[in-house]
């Protein structure tokens, strides 16, 4: 174990002994798994990787035992927006930001000296005293930008995704109701909302446009040329 996770041990041992914390013994073999894992983890990955080491712990003792190391601070909790929840470790004086793959989920860390003083001092531009911050980026990770399909139904894209409209499926009837609504093959369009349930909301030439499921899903849509 790393010399800082020993650190961290001690101190959460100490502190979970003071508060008087039930179940210390079981707690803190949680919390060695969980040092053990240097990834953004949920509290189902954690049971996995115990289970794995012979561990049978309820999953309402794992995630209470994480919300307790949240609270002592040795741990995070990350809401993002493609609503998993990611617990990691919390290590005094590190700090780090995120992307966020909306495809596969998939959290990337990085780390700006440039973007943390750019924070800081925009803050004092505005005669705020900054005292923490979130930075979430929302994207397509690298992985996903190789395997992505070259044409897809526009039902299958992402907010923010920039698309030319290729083609229709569903004979006439689709291709007049897309024209009825003054869309049609050979337009650009941007995703700016899909919620994988619900209409598409796309934007054309400065126009919102609201589109069924149903249509969305007869709609074949690529990926403009000049965006990635
Ligand atoms: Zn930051
Ligand atoms: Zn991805
Ligand atoms: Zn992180």
């Amino acid at each position: 174990m790393k010399q800082i996770h020993a650190i961290e041990r001690e101190q959460f041992e100490k502190l979970f002994r003071q508060e008087a914390i039930d179940c210390l013994e079981d707690r803190l073999v949680v919390l060695d798994a969980f040092l053990l894992n240097e990834d953004h983890i949920t509290p189902e990955d954690l049971e996995a990787y115990l289970k794995m080491q012979g561990y049978s712990f309820s999953s309402e003792f794992i995630v209470e035992t994480l919300e307790l190391m949240c609270r002592f601070g040795f741990a995070q909790k990350n809401h993002f927006q493609n609503g998993v929840q990611h617990y990691e470790h919390k290590h005094l004086g590190q700090h780090h930001d995120h992307m966020v793959c909306t495809k596969c989920g998939n959290v990337v860390e990085f780390e700006s000296h440039q973007l943390e003083e750019l924070q800081r001092r925009i803050a004092r531009d505005y005669n705020f005293y900054m005292l923490q911050h979130r930075m979430e980026i929302y994207g397509i990770c690298a992985r996903c930008q190789t395997e992505r399909a070259q044409k897809m139904p526009l039902v299958l894209a992402k907010p923010g995704e920039k698309l030319v409209i290729k083609d229709l499926i569903g004979g006439n009837a689709s291709r007049v109701r897309l024209m009825s609504m003054g869309l049609r093959v050979g337009d650009k369009v941007e995703i700016l909302n899909n919620f994988g349930k619900g209409q598409v909301v796309v934007v054309a030439d400065d126009q919102r446009y609201v589109l069924g499921r149903g249509l969305a899903q007869k709609i074949i849509v690529e990926v403009a040329n000049g965006e990635k």
